[in-house]
């Protein structure tokens, strides 16, 4: 469950969006004054804070300004005045989205969920895992573009790296030169397809035990090349 921090001194209106918020299935917290907002959004786990610019002791500009410091999460500004929102864009704060009093409670509850949907799709690609195919003693890490033989890591270029992913990505599939060649070079490289040859040979040279008895990338003669499985 998402919790979100409201850090707004009208007791009404803070309530009010708290009741909205918690139908919608959120765990809301209140504070009431600038210090005592700054310190929990700052010590405690929020997933987003709702933050009102005019406050006692310390103002929405400067909590924004020490959230966003130290934390990421999505951080809604609230303010009485179009005069002041249009100066916290100027400010250029990192608030992620500003909003007008009065406001409907239920525009409110759309623009929370809207920006913790962003978020969560912002956090999760970040730890997405690795793309990695593995065929027979070869693992190639597709995220970060490294290859393993038997654990141990050889450097393939660029080129190499994504011809050998091409055909482990389609195995069993035999596949011409001129088509390897469309696929992995630019069409307006320089070169042709004796560079494909070239190619395979070297990558023969760092994952095969014998290149002369290939066991992964056989040649079909008279055809091309194929991964094999
Ligand atoms: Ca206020």
């Amino acid at each position: 469950m998402s919790r979100i921090l409201i850090i707004e001194d009208e007791i009404a209106i803070a309530e009010l969006e708290k009741d909205y918020l918690e139908l919608s299935g959120f765990e809301v917290e209140i504070e009431t004054t600038g210090d005592t907002g700054e310190e929990r959004a700052i010590k405690e786990e929020f997933d987003l804070i709702i933050l009102d610019l005019m406050l006692p002791n310390v103002d929405g500009f400067e909590i924004c300004k020490k959230i966003r410091a130290v934390k990421n999460i999505p951080i809604i500004m609230v303010s009485a005045k179009k005069e002041d929102i249009d100066k916290i864009r100027g400010l250029g704060l990192g608030a992620d989205d500003y909003i007008t009093k009065p406001f409907s409670p239920s525009e409110l509850v759309a623009r929370v969920k809207a920006h913790l949907a962003r978020y969560e799709r912002l956090i999760g690609s970040g730890v997405k895992e690795n793309e990695i195919i593995e065929i027979r003693g070869i693992k190639i890490d597709k995220t970060a573009r490294r290859v393993y033989i038997n654990n141990e890591e050889k450097n393939f270029t660029t080129k190499e790296f994504d011809l050998l992913t091409f055909l482990a990505e389609n195995p069993n599939h035999v596949f011409t030169k001129e088509e390897l060649f469309q696929r992995i070079w630019d069409m307006d490289s320089i070169g042709d397809i004796a560079t494909v040859t070239v190619h395979i040979k070297k990558i023969r040279e760092k994952i095969e035990f014998n290149t002369s008895k290939p066991q992964y990338i056989e040649t079909i003669w008279g055809v091309g090349y194929r991964f094999k499985v």
